[in-house]
């Protein structure tokens, strides 16, 4: 192209906080930061958190106007300046973490999902819904050739699951294992509960039937609402551990009925909505509730094997593929719950 010729390409943009504020807009292809890379995304997932900012029921804060996004896959179209070991053509997967503080305390200690400066795509810069990306070269990750686009851009999902389930929990071969919320990443919760070896149960509401039953499976017992006898089954004290991904605070309530003594909490669900009931029983049952956010580098390079050997298998979990310019019926169906996960097509 000559240096007067701007490509746009398609883009789904958020554009403000009002409810329903995204729309296909003509965007510039970015131009690259030092240490950036132009990725051509291949495959984009649709996240609950885009669902929320397109029905501005999100609790985070929005740099408006954002392109949408941050589960993608693609190949490297071009890269920036003083950007090594990378080459035009190499299929990857991108970290979310687009912005950190490089001198923050938690980035030093490899936490850099914890800076709190952090800001991802899809909210903080412009996301993947859209044809090109800039990304900076330390989100990278290669993926093999034989992990499809459509697989591969959902290693973040898996990747918040890992880190709920593997990382910041602590589930051990003959555990008792309820998962509450069978969205992507309830599901994938459990299906990671299931490789620690764990018996598990996901709870969901008589609409979440359908994604339920993906989830027996994976050999997933599936509850609707009332977990509290299954937790009880084997020795009348309750689960080994919840893990609370559903999007609302009263499901904790739940939880506290349904753990054992001595047992855990891992809460990756967000919820607006403030608590309205006491938590002694927390106290009384001397159990540990760990919050869980987002994934670094590791759990990354840990999911990429998982997902290329095949252990980690998600494709049943692909609803539906989308082009861009049908961006709201892939929202429209992860919101109703009728799939699991919607792939947008740039
Ligand atoms: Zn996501």
């Amino acid at each position: 192209m000559n240096a007067f010729e701007v490509i746009k390409s398609k883009a789904v943009v958020n554009y403000g906080r009002d409810p329903h504020s995204v729309e296909v807009r003509e965007v510039e292809t970015p131009s690259l930061k030092y240490d950036e890379v132009l990725v051509e995304v291949k495959s984009v997932g649709v996240c609950g958190s885009d669902v929320h900012q397109w029905e501005s029921t999100h609790s985070w804060g929005v740099n408006y106007p954002v392109v949408l996004g941050h589960e993608f896959a693609g190949i490297i179209h071009s890269l920036g300046e003083g950007v090594e070991d990378w080459k035009v053509g190499d299929s990857i997967v991108s970290e979310t973490a687009a912005i950190i503080d490089k001198n923050s305390p938690m980035t030093k200690i490899g936490l850099y999902n914890l800076d709190p400066s952090r800001k991802g795509f899809g909210y903080g810069v412009n996301g993947a819904m859209t044809k090109y990306v800039a990304v900076p070269a330390r989100c990278l990750h290669r993926i093999p050739e034989t992990l499809s686009f459509d697989i591969a851009c959902m290693t973040e999902p898996c990747c918040v699951a890992y880190n709920a389930v593997v990382i910041n929990a602590d589930i051990n071969p003959g555990d008792r294992v309820i998962v509450i919320g069978p969205g992507t990443i309830g599901i994938l919760c459990a299906i990671m509960a299931k490789l620690r070896g764990a018996e598990v149960a996901v709870v969901g509401l008589e609409s979440d039937r359908k994604r339920l039953t993906i989830a027996e499976t994976y050999g997933c017992t599936a509850i609707i609402e009332d977990a509290l006898e299954w937790a009880l089954k084997v020795d009348g004290m309750g689960a080994d551990c919840i893990v609370d991904a559903a999007g609302a605070s009263i499901t904790l309530k739940k939880a506290l009925d349904w753990v054992r003594p001595n047992g855990q909490i891992v809460k990756v669900g967000w919820g607006p909505q403030p608590l309205n009931f006491s938590l002694d029983p927390l106290v009384q049952k001397n159990v540990r509730l760990q919050g869980s956010f987002s994934h670094n580098w590791l759990v990354w390079e840990k999911v990429i094997k998982l997902l290329s050997s095949g252990q980690l298998d998600v494709e049943r979990l692909i609803g539906g593929v989308w082009a861009i310019q049908n961006w709201e019926e892939a929202f429209i169906k992860m919101k109703d719950g009728e799939v699991v996960k919607s792939i947008i097509k740039p």
